[in-house]
């Protein structure tokens, strides 16, 4: 799950990350009450949206007085920002962060993340701030240093040093900066993040070392244990198909092609979106039922990828182990039935009570192409959709 930027700082302010001051608004005029309550000289009018590069694309703005600000959260809010992580759709504004100004001597980057190669939390740091991470990456490589932790004793004092001193940091602020990195990661193992992403991290004009971008992700199979976080949910950023499927506890993900695939397992479902690609087609989603679904999630399920525009045609594709290929068949039946079933549907059942789903299909007197395996069910509605 992911939060806002102004929402992360506040998580980080709790563990002694350094943020400047700011506060949230949802209207013109909230932000030029916060940005009089700030009382700084510059404030600075953020557009917020769970997407990076806001900065480029005309979402974060510099205000030296109040007739500024308000002009920058009338010409921001509302709009729709267009950055190279939203999508070619972009993402409207609904939310501003009015910022204090900061004095900014350099810009640097910090990330921790999960490293499934060491399986490992691994910090990497940069002097190379404000520009996108993936840019240094395949320029400057060289410029990029990490530190691998190990989760018995955590990130320790020497490598935080040790990073700060790679960056270079000034001498006199590495200790701040060490402080700052053990801050940041300690919130991202408390809070069970996936990814802390602080770009940038900056010193100051007056020697501080601070956090002004902050980019938290969290673990959603451990939100759980973490209510605070679990109330900054934003469901505006969220695609529709997404929430409705989380309400059935279904594991679903929109993708940009036009095959929706109905599967149980997700290692099944990898594997079906897998041979789609392989025979030329493209998957509208991932969706896992999960392992013993009822005919309700089934049928939930089926209507969230009929109601997808996007989609051409269905693939279900289900190995009944614990799960019954007849409670996959009622489900697929019923929501056909509520809905309309207007678009090719190839079905390939295998294991429990496959002939009683197969003949329940049958005599459903819907138009459904039945399959034999896994690679023909792909083939015939990879035909179908084109
Ligand atoms: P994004 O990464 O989405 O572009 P950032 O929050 O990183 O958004 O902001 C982009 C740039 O704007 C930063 O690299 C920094 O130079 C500047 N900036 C952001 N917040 C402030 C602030 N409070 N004071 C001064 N400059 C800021
Ligand atoms: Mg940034």
């Amino acid at each position: 799950m992911n939060i806002h930027e102004y929402q992360g700082k506040e998580v980080l302010k709790q563990y002694g990350v350094l943020v400047p001051e700011g506060k949230v608004a949802f209207t013109v005029d909230e932000a030029v009450e916060a940005a009089k309550e700030l009382g700084t000289s510059v404030v600075v009018v953020k557009a917020q949206i769970h997407a990076g590069g806001r900065g480029k694309a005309g979402g974060v703005k510099v205000a030296k007085n109040l007739d500024e600000v308000k002009a920058y959260a009338s010409e921001i809010l509302g709009k729709t920002l267009i950055t190279h992580q939203t999508g070619p759709e972009g993402k409207e504004v609904k939310r501003l962060l009015i910022e204090q100004g900061c004095d900014i001597k350099k810009e640097y980057y910090v990330g921790v993340v999960v490293d499934r190669g060491t399986g490992r939390v691994v910090l990497m740091a940069s002097e190379e701030g404000g520009t996108e991470i993936e840019e240094v990456a395949a320029h400057s490589p060289e410029k990029i240093f990490k530190e691998i932790v190990d989760p018995a004793i955590g990130l320790q004092a020497f490598q935080a040093k040790r990073l700060a001193f790679n960056i270079n940091i000034p001498k006199e602020l590495v200790n701040k900066a060490a402080g700052f990195m053990i801050a940041l990661y300690t919130a991202f193992v408390d809070k069970d993040c996936s990814i802390a992403e602080i770009n940038p991290l900056v010193v100051t004009g007056d020697g501080n070392v601070m956090a002004l971008d902050a980019k938290l992700n969290f673990d959603s199979n451990a939100l759980y244990r973490h209510a605070d976080i679990l109330a900054l949910r934003d469901l505006d950023e969220e695609d529709e198909k997404e929430i409705q499927a989380s309400k059935f506890d279904l594991s679903y993900i929109a993708l940009d092609g036009n095959i929706g695939c109905m599967v149980n397992g997700a290692g099944l479902a990898m594997a079906t979106m897998d041979i789609i690609k392989y025979y030329g087609g493209d998957p509208a989603n991932f969706l896992d039922v999960g392992g013993g679904a009822t005919k309700e999630k089934v049928t939930e399920a089926f209507k969230i990828i009929l109601s997808d525009e996007k989609v051409k045609g269905i693939f279900v594709n289900i190995f009944g182990g614990i799960m019954r290929c007849d409670v996959i068949a009622e489900g697929v039946i019923a929501a056909a039935k509520e809905l309309g079933l207007d678009r090719p549907l190839v079905v390939r059942l295998e294991g429990t009570n496959v002939e009683l789903g197969k003949k329940m299909l049958n005599e459903s007197g819907l138009n459904i192409v039945a399959a034999d395996s896994m690679a023909d069910g792909a083939q015939k509605i990879v035909a179908l959709v084109k």
